[in-house]
């Protein structure tokens, strides 16, 4: 293929991942996004295969089988609860490219820079491979805590941001160790050193974040991994890799954002490594009141009963697959003339929007599906909250103890209608870990079981009625 086709068909896909991004900020086009993202990467892949730089075929095409068919059978056997370890691991895929990449490129003997080139090129391999070793750390030890191979607790080492800064220090003196190295073995031992360092730093950050705060690290190593690529598309020279890794880049880093704002955390910290101060071990907020369990008939008749139902759903939900029979109970209250809305918190569930994704998946409309900014006023209007297998985020610990690992978090405060509803299996804590005083309030009533089996009973019960 000749360049002139090639530069034409890069623009063409780079048209296609804007169009993509846009058609994903809204669930009305999101099917239309991820058309245009997937017509815009077969495109560039073809496009990049074609190119007269690429020669080794036979290798290509072992890769490329292996990591499709790879690919086709964990996204086949994938679980919506696991999508955010699936996310995670592929992340460090990407840093880990970078890593590789940027050694290569340095070492490829077939490279000829020379003078302000060369100093460009090693400046180029050095940030790809520092934020890709990051990146793949980083999303590793992501990936273990979000699977619970590794507990969901921050460790804090003491003293933690002074070795972050030094970290910081001692990989920019090595950067330019290795951009000024005479040689390229003293190059390479330097390049390793900041690699290693790199590497740690990326364990140590993500280690030091509690359960809660996950989402905001999740977008973060997105964002990262987004660089990670525009790096190693500087150091192939490829100007669609630089594209979409900008792409990916800058919307991970408004993700994060809107992440940390939603949390009321500060971008700074999460960067650094942990939030603020080490949570106290233990809360100053006592659990204090009785558990009251609620029946399904209970429930049924209070359903029944209301005027207005907030619903909000939770990880829970997700794990039930509870989101038809959710549907099925909002169309029979709103036959009855019940209002029902939906309360979104940014964080339920194990991604961003993953709430949304399931309430569009069981056909519920979108008008009735609120952000918790929307409906947190209302609240004390409302006759029932149904809390669907949520529990961080209806946590009213994280507006009342300091002391506790998710204050300062906004809550859905649920507490605040006439009366809440907790659908879930048992007394267990949430990601967090963190005790629910909202199951203690004299207006909360506990419906335990599985909450898919358990609205299909108040369903049975209220068409019985
Ligand atoms: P939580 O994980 O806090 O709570 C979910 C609750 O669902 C559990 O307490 C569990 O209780 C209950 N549950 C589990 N299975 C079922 C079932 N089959 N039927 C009924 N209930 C069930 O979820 P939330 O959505 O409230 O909060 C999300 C948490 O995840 C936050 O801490 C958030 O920060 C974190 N997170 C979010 C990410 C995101 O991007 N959205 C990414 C990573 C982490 P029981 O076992 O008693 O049934």
């Amino acid at each position: 293929m000749g360049s002139g086709i090639i530069t034409t068909s890069y623009i063409i896909a780079s048209v296609l991942f804007i169009l993509s991004l846009g058609g994903l900020s809204s669930q009305e086009s999101a099917r239309r996004g991820n058309i245009y993202g997937i017509l815009g990467m077969a495109i560039a892949l073809i496009a990049t295969i074609s190119s007269a730089q690429v020669t080794g075929y036979a290798i290509i095409a072992v890769a490329t089988t292996l990591g499709g068919i790879a690919g086709i059978i964990v996204a086949l056997r994938v679980r919506m609860t696991s999508m955010p370890e699936l996310v995670a691991i592929l992340h460090s895929f990407v840093g880990l490219a970078a890593v590789l990449v940027g050694f290569s490129s340095y070492l490829d003997p077939g490279a000829s820079h020379t003078g302000i080139e060369k100093t460009i090129h090693e400046t180029e391999v050095c940030l790809g491979v520092l934020i890709g070793a990051v990146t793949f750390t980083g999303s590793v030890i992501a990936f273990g805590k979000l699977r619970a191979l590794i507990g969901s607790k921050p460790v804090c080492i003491k003293g933690r941001h002074y070795l972050n800064l030094t970290a910081a220090l001692v990989c920019i003196w090595l950067g330019f160790v290795f951009v000024g190295a005479e040689s390229t073995a003293a190059g390479v031992i330097s390049l390793t050193i900041m690699t290693l360092i790199a590497f740690g730093f990326g364990v140590h950050m993500v280690m030091a974040i509690g359960g809660a705060d996950m989402p905001v690290v999740i977008s973060m190593l997105n964002s990262y991994s987004g660089w990670a690529a525009a790096a190693t598309g500087f150091m192939l020279g490829n100007d669609l890799l630089i594209i979409a890794g900008a792409l990916v880049g800058s919307s991970g880093a408004i993700l994060s954002y809107i992440m940390c704002r939603a949390m009321n955390r500060r971008l700074i910290n999460v960067i650094a490594g942990g939030f603020g101060e080490a949570p106290s071990s233990s809360s100053s907020c006592e659990v204090s009141g009785e558990v009251v369990a609620a029946s399904v008939e209970e429930t049924a008749e209070l359903l029944k009963e209301s005027k207005s139902v907030v619903i909000v759903p939770g990880y829970g939900m997700a794990v039930a697959q509870a989101q038809h029979m959710v549907s099925v109970l909002t169309k029979k209250l709103t036959d009855r003339g019940v209002r029902i809305r939906f309360g979104i918190h940014p964080v339920a569930g194990r991604m961003p929007g993953h709430m949304n994704v399931l309430l569009a998946e069981a056909k519920i409309p979108y008008d009735i599906v609120l952000e918790m900014d929307e409906i947190n006023d209302d609240l004390k209007d409302t006759d029932v909250s149904l809390v669907i297998g949520a529990n961080d985020i209806v946590n009213p610990s994280a507006l009342d103890d300091p002391a506790s690992p998710i204050a300062g978090m906004p809550v859905l405060q649920v507490w605040r209608s006439k009366t809440v509803i907790v659908m879930k299996r048992s007394m267990a804590a949430g990601y967090a870990g963190v005790e629910n005083p909202l199951f203690f309030k004299e207006n909360t009533r506990m419906l335990f079981g599985d909450a898919k089996e358990t609205l299909d009973s108040v369903i049975q019960h209220i068409n019985n009625s």
